[in-house]
């Protein structure tokens, strides 16, 4: 046979081996893995390479572009506030930041002694940004000795220039920054792309509208005669764990704008409340309204967001959970994802919350020899916690939870409004537009009438009872 057949056969050979034995692979990988391999063999591609140099490239133009021009734009206000912080004995600082690959530079921002006006003191930056310290979107820019800044997984990070804005600030502001600033940090430089970061700078607009005064907010606050445990997502979740362990009972709710309508026309329920053992701020309208009543909501700790961190904290206590609520098959399926998700995590029970009156007493014993610690109680507001309330002594579980729509979330009946809508604080209208005949009342009605609601109590407050004159 001549050589170059020879060749040529081998070669087919190979590659029909190769064609197999990829084809093989393919057949062994799940569709999530075959898409997994395909992208990889596309990163490792030429053209990748070529579009992805020239996308940082457009996105370097970019930045240029727009610092050059809003620094040209604002350059009065930046003048005027540079000879303000003059005369006022500041100027301009430098402080060294972490910037691409790790290297040092300095980040100039405008000081005035005595005076905290903070998105003024960073109009400086955008000179960091011109010069391709900085991009407008990224990462938090770190100082050297900052905590994560050594360590292996912050490496990620210094793949990017670090920015202006962050997914971190536009969380914080909108109180949904259940993660550490590290992970949220990490979750932005896996995602990142352009229309990402055009995103994160469009929903900075209403972000900076938010209040961020929320650091030094007290554990608890009340208003509209309803006292709020004042906890982050982490405390909440550690809070459940140690009830759970007590030797008495607690009931937890969830209180929402819509909660405190209800408890305005419902004594009972506004009872229930104020007696539960932890009441945690679930929503936007109950952060604007801490806001206006200068009495800052920490974060926003609703069920649905809540059940990862208190999975992982039940699991590691190896105590039973128990899912009462939402039509057949919902349960289950909410527990499906939970083992699925957190496996060493012990449910103890699981059942659906469409049972009659005489079927009650068989609820009760069922939750009874489950000898669960934490009961999920998805019945809708406010049914559910008047229904703690009244059986919470019956059953030998130590924390009750109300927990509304959660168990429909998870058992992926209702979508979740997706992270940009929860950052824009609308995850609201994204319910109302899922069931509009039932939430409409609601949320258009309703909201009005919690807002009137805090105007009222807001005009009520005398000054001398407002925090920010009692601390003069
Ligand atoms: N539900 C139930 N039994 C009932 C009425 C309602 O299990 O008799 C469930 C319903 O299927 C849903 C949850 O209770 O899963 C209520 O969800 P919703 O989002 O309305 O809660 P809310 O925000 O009103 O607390």
């Amino acid at each position: 046979m001549p050589v170059d057949n020879y060749e040529q056969e081998q070669r087919a050979k190979h590659l029909s081996t190769r064609q197999q034995l990829l084809m093989e692979l393919d057949g062994a990988l799940s569709a999530d893995g075959i898409r997994h391999r395909k992208r990889a063999h596309l990163r490792h591609s030429f053209a990748w390479g070529l579009a992805r140099r020239t996308a940082n490239t457009l996105r370097r133009l970019f930045d240029i572009f727009l610092s050059a021009l809003m620094l040209i734009l604002l350059s009065p206000v930046w003048i005027v506030a540079l000879l303000f912080a003059r005369v006022s004995g500041g100027g301009i600082t430098r402080q060294k930041r972490l910037g691409r690959w790790a290297t040092h530079f300095n980040l100039y921002q405008f000081t005035f002694p005595g005076k905290s006006i903070s998105w003024l003191e960073q109009l400086p930056a955008l000179f960091n940004v011109l010069k391709g310290d900085m991009s407008f979107v990224g990462p938090r820019p770190i100082a050297p000795g900052e905590d994560f800044a050594e360590k292996r997984i912050a490496w990620k990070r210094y793949n990017l220039r670090p920015g202006l804005l962050s997914l971190w600030w536009i969380r914080k502001r909108a109180n949904i920054a259940h993660s550490s600033e590290a992970d949220l940090d990490l979750e932005y430089v896996e995602t990142s792309n352009f229309w990402g970061d055009v995103g994160i700078a469009v929903r900075a607009i209403p972000a900076a509208m938010y209040s961020s005064g929320s650091g030094n907010a007290p554990a608890q606050i009340n208003f509209l005669g309803v006292r709020i445990d004042n906890l982050t997502m982490a405390e909440a979740s550690a809070r459940i764990v140690t009830l759970a362990q007590a030797a008495e009972s607690s009931q937890v709710c969830f209180v929402n704008a819509d909660c405190f309508n209800i408890a305005f026309a419902d004594k009972e329920y506004l009872t229930t409340l104020t007696g539960a053992k932890l009441i945690l701020a679930d929503g936007i309208g109950v952060r604007l309204a801490g806001s206006m009543l200068d009495q800052h909501v920490r974060e926003n700790v609703n069920g649905t967001d809540m059940l990862p961190y208190l999975c992982a904290a039940v699991q590691e206590s190896g105590l039973g959970l128990y899912l009462l609520g939402g039509k057949p098959g919902v349960a289950k399926d909410a527990g499906k994802w939970i083992s699925d998700h957190y496996p060493h995590l012990v449910i103890s029970g699981i059942r659906d919350g469409y049972f009659s009156a005489e079927e009650e007493p068989d609820v009760l014993e069922e939750i009874t020899t489950s000898k669960a610690a934490i009961l999920l109680v998805a019945l809708g507001s406010p049914r559910q916690d008047k229904w703690i309330a009244q059986h919470r002594t019956a059953m030998g579980v130590k924390v009750l939870i109300g927990v509304g729509g959660l168990l429909d979330f998870y058992s992926g009946r209702i979508p979740r409004a997706p992270a940009w809508v929860r950052e824009l604080g609308m995850e609201w209208f994204y319910r109302f537009c899922q069931e509009p005949a039932r939430m409409w009342r609601r949320y258009f009605l309703g909201n009005f009438e919690f807002l009137y609601h805090v105007l009222q109590e807001r005009l009520r407050q005398k000054p001398a009872h407002r925090p920010e004159d009692i601390a003069e």
